[in-house]
């Protein structure tokens, strides 16, 4: 594999990068800091297929009207634990940032709190949605529904999106145990990244022209159907995810691209919900004992180690050494700030 151009970059140089080119799709001061920093997260923890790669993809989905880049959030209580969202046609993360100081006083108050929202986007890491949550004390569960592609076990068509779910948990004097997966192989970004990068996926992610599965990211690009991680058991988590995030709050089902391929727009337009508990509620003191049980029987155990914890050493790594980020990437997004 031919060797890459690359420039290193600090933290803080990736987050005022990503903020120019926010800045240039029309995004406001305070819309823009929040996807910056989205996009730096994903940068010093990974994945980085959702970082500096992404720009193009929310700039189009700006450019070609799909996604508003000045939304005006609608957040409104319709039950004591029930938080509902309008993302006016915005990046989720705009929402939730609106909606999180009191999605966080309502699980404190009712011990279990959820908000829901619709008309929103979402292109990120989702364990940057359930981290803050952790971080003030509350174990959250986050799930969105995308755009079909991944085929339910035994089907002949996709019907889930790579409906990613992340769990965060927060831990006594230490950083919370947050990890987030997608219901598929491997993510669609992933799978891009690798045929951008020129090498194969480390195992079959999705099928290929003949209907097999296939390691060969070209391969899997032109079909477009990826496999549901742990055959049926990843279908029913795809299943969940679709009800939870697009079905509670009436977020676009992930069969209903329709208006996605009209703007020909990569990103995705589904629903999202965030669930957070308050564990001092529950009556078990000990929650915090529980929780580092669990981890140091995990920890040490064979090679095993606990989920989130890749992402914390590549975070330490990052903010100390910056990040290399491709020659031919940047020059693209210099184009893109003007
Ligand atoms: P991975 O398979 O790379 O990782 C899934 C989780 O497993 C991570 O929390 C990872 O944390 C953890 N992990 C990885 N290896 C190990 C190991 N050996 N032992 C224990 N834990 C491990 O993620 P996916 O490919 O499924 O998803 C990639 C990203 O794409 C996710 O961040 C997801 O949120 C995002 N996504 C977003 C979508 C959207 O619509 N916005 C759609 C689909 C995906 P760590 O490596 O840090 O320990």
């Amino acid at each position: 594999m031919a060797e890459t151009a690359t420039k290193t970059l600090t933290l803080d140089e990736v987050r005022s990068l990503a903020k120019s080119v926010f800045l240039a799709c029309g995004m406001n001061d305070h819309g823009s800091d929040v996807l910056a920093n989205l996009v730096m997260m994903s940068e010093r923890d990974g994945p980085r297929s959702h970082g500096l790669r992404m720009l193009p993809i929310y700039e189009q989905s700006f450019s070609s009207g799909y996604a508003n880049p000045t939304p005006n959030p609608i957040i409104t209580r319709l039950a004591p634990s029930v938080l509902r969202g309008d993302g006016d046609n915005g990046y989720f993360q705009i929402a939730a940032a609106q909606a999180r100081d009191e999605l966080i006083a309502m699980a404190r108050e009712n011990g279990i709190a959820a908000f829901a929202c619709t008309n929103s986007h979402h292109l990120a890491a989702l364990r940057f949605d359930t981290e803050p949550l952790a971080q003030a004390g509350l174990v959250a569960l986050g799930v969105v529904n995308s755009l079909s592609m991944v085929v339910p076990q035994g089907g002949l068509r996709p019907v889930f999106g790579t409906n990613p779910m992340s769990f965060a948990c927060p831990r006594d004097g230490a950083e919370p145990i947050v990890w987030d997966q997608a219901s598929s192989v491997v993510a669609l970004m992933d799978v891009k990244m690798a045929a951008a990068e020129g090498h194969d996926l480390p195992r079959a992610g999705g099928l290929d022209t003949t209907g097999e599965p296939s390691t060969d990211p070209n391969a899997i690009l032109e079909t477009r159907s990826l496999l549901p991680f742990g055959e049926h058991k990843g279908a029913a988590i795809a299943l969940l995810v679709e009800v939870l995030g697009a079905a509670l709050a009436g977020g676009t089902l992930s069969v209903d691209n329709e208006s996605r391929e009209a703007h020909g727009a990569l990103n995705i337009k589904g629903g999202a919900t965030l669930i957070a508990i308050d564990p001092s509620r529950f009556g078990n003191p000990a929650f915090g004992d529980y929780v580092t049980r669990i981890y140091a029987e995990i920890e040490g155990n064979g090679t095993a180690r606990v989920p989130g914890d890749g992402r914390l050493s590549k975070r330490n790594d990052a903010t100390e050494k910056g990040v290399a980020v491709s020659t031919e990437l940047l020059a693209q997004l210099d184009q893109l700030r003007g």
